[in-house]
């Protein structure tokens, strides 16, 4: 398939970006990685008739890591993610995560801002920057601003981000503890049938806090309050594990799809959680 005709603009900074959102309104939209925009455009299920490519744009590429402060800039790559020794130390969860999304070829270029701008239900960076209560950093023409990824998603590709402003960075403060990133999917590659992120800390043998979020299961990440609650206090028996699993089934609204009925993604949620929640505790 091709695209309909578009104009491409690389700007070398912020200011030119934001200038040309601000222009051109809903006719524009910037570029990251492209694996997941190029494809839509390609499919003529997005209509961009200005393409602002962010590869030319300087200070995106940084991760920082300041103690258990950590700052992904929005065009730092999945593979990046993967390879970045200092964050495999501090918040090994990344790592985790970032191997499950799709190949190396689309981690090459996958970035985490596109990633977690984008508010596609499918994609596993939203689910985890809920489960590590991330900050999502926005820029526009009224300046800066962040919001919490839990208060970030809407519904599906809509989220808290105006058509005017570019996310150029998330940052979380890296859970010590325990974690675990599991994924169902249906082959190598692909989005979730269900995934879920789970932190866990531990005090004198029982859990301290959790934090638990899932993936592909509504049309936004779901973080559950409640799942996390059950947990609190446990030696994540089974018992609790089932009460997290219950609440958690409580906060997802699954619809069928070519990943299967939902009495079926509903049972995988529950496999899932389990298995995260058992791993997550064993590591703490
Ligand atoms: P783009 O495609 O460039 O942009 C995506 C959207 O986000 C666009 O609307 C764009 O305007 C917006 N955007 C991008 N950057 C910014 C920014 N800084 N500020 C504001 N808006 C921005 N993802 C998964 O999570 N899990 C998977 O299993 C998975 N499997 C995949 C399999 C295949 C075959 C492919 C092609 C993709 C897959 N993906 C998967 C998606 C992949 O991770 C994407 O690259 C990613 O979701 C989007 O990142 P990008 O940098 O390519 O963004």
């Amino acid at each position: 398939m091709i695209p309909a005709a578009f104009e491409y603009y690389r700007p070398t900074n912020m200011d030119d970006v934001i200038a040309i959102l601000t222009e051109q309104g809903d006719d524009a939209r910037v570029m990251a990685g492209g694996h997941s925009l190029i494809p839509m455009m390609k499919l003529r299920m997005a209509d961009v008739p200005h393409l602002i490519d962010l590869q030319g744009i300087g200070g995106l590429q940084d991760i920082t890591i300041n103690g258990q402060s950590v700052t992904l800039g929005a065009m730092v790559t999945q593979h990046e993610l993967i390879n970045h020794a200092g964050l495999a130390d501090v918040a090994p969860i990344l790592q985790e995560t970032g191997l499950q999304i799709a190949d190396p070829q689309v981690r090459y270029m996958g970035t985490v801002g596109g990633n977690v701008a984008n508010g596609d239900p499918g994609n596993d960076m939203p689910g985890l920057m809920q489960c590590l209560d991330a900050q999502i950093n926005l820029v526009g023409p009224n300046g800066k601003r962040s919001v919490s990824a839990r208060d970030y998603y809407e519904a599906a590709y809509m989220t808290a981000r105006e058509d005017d402003e570019v996310l150029v960075s998330v940052s979380f403060v890296a859970p010590k503890g325990g974690y675990a990133y599991e994924k169902q999917k249906r082959k190598i590659g692909d989005y979730a049938t269900a995934a879920a992120a789970v932190t866990i800390t531990k005090d004198a043998g029982s859990v301290a806090s959790a934090s638990i979020a899932m993936t592909n299961l509504s049309d936004v990440p779901v973080w559950s309050e409640g799942a996390c609650d059950a947990l609190v206090g446990t030696r994540c028996e089974v018992d609790p594990l089932k009460s997290a699993v219950e609440a958690m089934l409580g906060d997802i609204d699954p619809t069928e799809d070519n990943r299967g009925p939902v009495a079926f993604k509903r049972h995988v949620a529950g496999v899932i959680l389990k298995r995260a929640i058992t791993r997550a505790w064993d590591r703490a």
